[in-house]
Parts: C-alpha cells; sequence; structure tokens
C-alpha cells in the first residue's frame, strides 16, 4: 500500500473522544484502528517504514501505547523492544524520569541491563502532545550512554509544540490534527 493510502485506512479509523480524561481535552483514540487487521498494518508500515533505512539496533515502546505500536514495528523491522514504563512496574530500574502531560505528572522508568551504551534506538508511542513524555523517555535512554536514533507517533498535535521539548532529536508523525 502507499503511504497515503494507509494514511486513509488509520484516519478511517482514528476516533475523537471529547472531554476525556477530563473536560476540555480531546483524546485521539487509536483503538479502532488497532482493533482492525489492516488498520494496524498500514499503522506499522507508516511508523516502520520512514526509519527502515536508518542505523537502528532497538526499538523502545512507551507505556503503554507504545507497547502494541512499538512491538508491532519491532517485527516489522526485526528488531526487539525495550519497554519504557511507568513508575513502580519494573522489577529491576535503570533510571526514572518525573515530567508534566497535557494533564497531570508522572515517572517514567528504563528497565536495567537492556540497553547498552551506543545502542541506537527507535522510540515509538501513540500521540505526541506537549512532548513530556518524548522528551523524558529520550532522556533515559540517553542516561544509558544509548542513542536516540528516531521518534516515530502516530499523531503529532502541533499546537502543543511538543516537537520543541525534543531538540534536534528527529521526529517522524504519521499525521498531524
Ligand atoms: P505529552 O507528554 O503531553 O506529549 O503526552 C503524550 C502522552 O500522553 C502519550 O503517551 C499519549 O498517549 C498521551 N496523550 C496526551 N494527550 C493526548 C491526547 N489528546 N489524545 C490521546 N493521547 C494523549
Amino acid at each position: 500500500m502507499s503511504p497515503s493510502t494507509d494514511r486513509g485506512t488509520v484516519e478511517q479509523f482514528l476516533r475523537a473522544v471529547p472531554d476525556f480524561p477530563e473536560p476540555g481535552i480531546r483524546f485521539w483514540d487509536l483503538t479502532p484502528v488497532l482493533a482492525d487487521a489492516e488498520g494496524l498494518a498500514a499503522t506499522t508500515r507508516l511508523l516502520s517504514e520512514p526509519v527502515a533505512d536508518a542505523a537502528v539496533d532497538v526499538v523502545v515502546g512507551i507505556e503503554a501505547r507504545g507497547f502494541l505500536l512499538g512491538a508491532a514495528v519491532a517485527q516489522a523491522l526485526g528488531l526487539g523492544i525495550v519497554p519504557v514504563r511507568k513508575q513502580g512496574k519494573l522489577p529491576a530500574v535503570a533510571a526514572s524520569r518525573s515530567y508534566d502531560l497535557e494533564y497531570g505528572s508522572a515517572t517514567l522508568e528504563l528497565p536495567a541491563g537492556v540497553l547498552a551504551a551506543g545502542t541506537r534506538a527507535l522510540l515509538v508511542d501513540d500521540v505526541l502532545a506537549t512532548g513530556g513524555t518524548a522528551a523524558a523517555a529520550s532522556e533515559l535512554v540517553e542516561s544509558c550512554g544509548a542513542h536516540v536514533a528516531a521518534l516515530s507517533v502516530v499523531l503529532e498535535l502541533p499546537a502543543l509544540s511538543g516537537r520543541a521539548r525534543l531538540g534536534d532529536r528527529p521526529l517522524h508523525a504519521v499525521l498531524e490534527r
């Protein structure tokens, strides 16, 4: 499928949920996209194809939708996946970072012993909003001496200027809203 056909497939299933999880927030819900076989295949192609030629050693999936997307991307690229998890979920932690969300705040943790120095990581998540999550995950990866080769997200919300939080780390967004 061409990228424009694949983008049309993703847009067809993408769902905007008003006032979730708080009044005034428009939540972009990928659940119907991922529940459809062609939606999942199109999303996986769109997230992985732009980085297929880049030197990437491992995928890092950001909790929780980044796990679903990241595992599919890792399979497509022939790579493994490392989860960046919310605080308290990992039995062995290499590093933690706290950050602000579009709504609230959170702490992310990187598992110990799975990301060697010099590894080139592709970070995957569903939505880039304020960029706090992606920036914190990037800092975790870099705190181990690994590199952020690129970040791939399905949806970027440019009005929230999240891209600016990422500095010169390459960001690939499938769609903007
Ligand atoms: P941020 O740190 O503000 O870039 O927020 C990104 C994280 O929060 C991602 O992991 C998203 O899953 C989630 N998120 C933030 N805003 C939204 C939104 N409007 N719709 C869906 N997910 C969102």
